[in-house]
């Protein structure tokens, strides 16, 4: 079969998204790639096609290298609803089933085998490999999650850098690597680590159009967040990261307590509990996990409604790589932080106080660095993201156009506030335009203040402090140090403390100021300190936005259940049927232990839906319905259809 007609007939889809169509030609064709592409890009199809096309072409079996364990039941099982034969080998395996495996390996029954790096580099296993080389029945290597060869990765895997081995044994196999992330200085590190030189690179958009970026400044962060989840996304499901484990189960706690169906995950549960609360996130509808970053790598179920930070990430390759788990599906997600000061202090407190050398730091700081500007700008945040990974966003159809101000004016006008000239329209930076302030004057006050109390003490002092001598307010620490007396004691007193925190915030992502973590988190100027008080360097600060933006809830009856955006085209009758049609899909679901979008999308369902099918005839050509399922399962879907129109 060519490749189109292995797209439409066992997958179901009408046509080739993007670049897809060019690399899986490339690697039918026996080249090597180095895929990136955005979270929800299509990768998957980009080695499936090849692998199916290259065994029936007689070249044997694709290896898969996937990191994910827990996930490679529910991926061969996607496989296998579309009617091909897949299978893993990982440590989950009880030795019959190993066997079983095995044999079917070398019998050439399988298309694809999924199996973990560290599995791969066994002997026996590269034994099996070498059996199927020498008969020239190794079809090619995909290596998912490529990022995780890199320490500048998010999730480096010491065990992929063993992963070499296959170029040079397996020499003529072809590789394809992918990833969803990889600024540039990884991407090298990717192609140097896997000896992918001479491999042809397709590199994707990295935007994520349907994905509203919103990025909040920290006041009472649980209380923001129930407010986002209960206004913005009753019912949905959802993603809440925290850096500690102890936090994650305190607000794990806190959102049930509030009706929210909320689960912990960390790597400090038990192997049992982590792998029960991810299998309800995949399978049950509406669930909101709370995570520390061990949760989400690989993760495809396509209605993750909202990813919400608590904590800042560490750098934008994993603020993009988190917040990319919402949306696959395509339609509208949230991606939303709330971010403060103590966010910067303990980034940079965790980069000082690692074991790393001094270079490795240097490199960290520079990327957090990166976010924190992001977090501080007020310009659009998806020109910033794409710039970071090398990208200049660029309008394309059905989005506004580049310089086209939301607000309807031109960009020329009312707002010049704005620095950015474009507007992605999707962000909370380009819906709601922040004023901007000349902080200058502030932050000089802040600098010379603390210029002022290291002089005078001979000591420095945390941010508190500092803002009570430059506000005037009278504390016990002030007495006890004398420093009422100081000139710059009260010269602040205009601003609120809410400003003198961003204008604190400011210079420490400008670098004008540094934060000791080895003593007390205390201020220390630098360099660049200097020229901000000479008044050569301007401070910009984006106003505190005391309401933060609301948009319109969008809960369809008080206390009733949002209405998936997927079947936001029906009427009453159609969602009629899409509610059925959803109760016998969890049923199946549940039947095969796989989760029910394994077994169609929701958009698959709306459309059936939608159009009402009475005859085999009228399922043809939705999205979806591969060959395989419409043979398993037309008669069902079209008897639940029939059973609710005739009520
Ligand atoms: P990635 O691995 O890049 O995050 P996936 O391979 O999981 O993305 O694909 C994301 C979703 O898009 C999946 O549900 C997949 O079935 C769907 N998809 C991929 N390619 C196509 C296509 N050409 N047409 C329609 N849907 C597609
Ligand atoms: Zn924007």
């Amino acid at each position: 079969m060519t490749p189109q007609s292995i797209l439409r007939e066992v997958f179901g889809y009408e046509s080739f998204r993007g670049p897809q169509a060019g690399i899986v030609d490339h690697v039918v064709n026996g080249g090597d790639a180095l895929v990136l592409m955005p979270t929800g890009g299509g990768k998957s199809l980009c080695y499936q096609i090849p692998a199916i096309a290259r065994q029936q072409a007689g070249h044997g079996v694709a290896i898969v290298v996937s990191p994910l364990i827990a996930l490679m039941h529910d991926q061969v099982g996607a496989l296998h609803e579309a009617g091909v034969e897949a299978a893993f080998l990982n440590s989950t395996l009880d030795w019959d089933a190993t066997q079983d495996v095995e044999f079917r390996l070398q019998t050439g029954a399988i298309t694809l085998l999924y199996v973990a790096p560290e599995r791969l580099n066994t002997p026996r296993f590269l034994g099996l490999l070498d059996e199927l080389h020498a008969q020239r029945a190794l079809s090619l290597f995909a290596i998912d999650e490529a990022h995780c060869v890199s320490q500048w990765g998010h999730d480096f895997r010491p065990e992929y850098r063993a992963l070499t081995v296959l170029h040079e044994r397996y020499a003529g196999v072809p590789r394809i690597a992918l990833t969803a992330t990889a600024d540039a200085l990884t991407r090298a590190d990717i192609v140097e680590r896997l000896q992918l030189e001479d491999a042809r690179q397709f590199v994707s958009s990295f935007d994520r159009p349907n994905i509203r970026y919103t990025i909040v400044e920290k006041k009472d962060a649980t209380q923001q967040l129930l407010r986002f989840i209960t206004r913005e996304h009753p019912g949905d499901a959802g993603i809440v990261y925290c850096q500690s484990r102890k936090k994650v189960e305190d607000i794990a706690e806190t959102l049930c307590g509030h009706g929210i169906t909320a689960l912990a995950y960390h790597a400090g549960l038990d192997n049992a509990v982590r792998q029960t609360n991810q299998n309800r996130f995949l399978r049950e509808d509406g669930i909101v996990m709370v995570a520390t970053i061990a949760f989400g790598m690989g993760i495809d179920k396509p209605d993750v409604r909202f990813v919400a930070h608590l904590d800042m990430p560490k750098n934008i390759e994993g603020y993009y790589q988190e917040t990319g788990r919402a949306g696959r599906d395509g339609l509208p997600a949230d991606a939303w932080m709330a971010y403060g000061l103590q966010d910067m202090v303990n980034q940079r407190r965790m980069i000082d106080e690692s074991p790393a050398h001094e270079e490795f730091r240097q490199v960290m700081r520079g990327k957090l660095d990166a976010l924190l500007t992001l977090a501080e700008g007020s310009d659009c945040r998806r020109v910033r993201l794409l710039a970071y990974f090398g990208e200049a966003y660029a309008a394309a159809p059905g989005r506004p156009k580049q310089g086209a101000a939301p607000w309807g004016g031109s960009e020329d006008t009312s707002v010049p506030s704005v620095g950015a000239r474009y507007f992605c329209g999707n962000c909370d930076n380009c819906l709601n335009p922040p004023a901007v302030w000349d902080g200058t004057d502030a932050a000089r006050k802040l600098l010379s203040t603390i210029y002022r109390v290291q002089q005078a003490s001979g000591i420095s002092f945390g941010a508190g402090h500092i803002m009570d001598i430059l506000r005037g307010k009278a504390t016990e620490k002030v007495a006890q140090f004398g420093h009422e007396g100081l000139s710059t004691f009260g010269i602040g007193a205009a601003f609120s403390e809410l400003q003198l925190r961003g204008v604190l915030r400011q210079l420490i992502a400008m670098g004008a100021l540094a934060v000791d973590a080895q003593a007390f988190n205390t201020l220390k100027l630098t360099d660049l300190s200097r020229a901000v008080l000479k008044g050569e360097l301007p401070v910009n600060l984006r106003e505190s936005v005391s309401t933060p933006t609301e948009r319109k809830p969008r809960r369809d009856k008080p206390g009733g259940r949002a209405t998936p955006p997927a079947a936001a085209a029906l009427n009453a009758a159609g969602l009629a049927r899409f509610a059925a049609l959803k109760a016998w899909r969890a049923e199946v679901a549940r039947e095969h232990n796989l989760p029910a979008y394994v077994i169609f999308h929701d958009a698959t369902l709306a459309a059936v839906a939608e159009r009402c099918p009475r005859t085999l005839e009228d399922l043809g050509g939705i999205s979806g319905m591969g060959a395989k399922k419409l043979e398993a399962y037309a008669a069902a879907v079209l008897r639940v259809c029939a059973g609710v129109d005739s009520n």
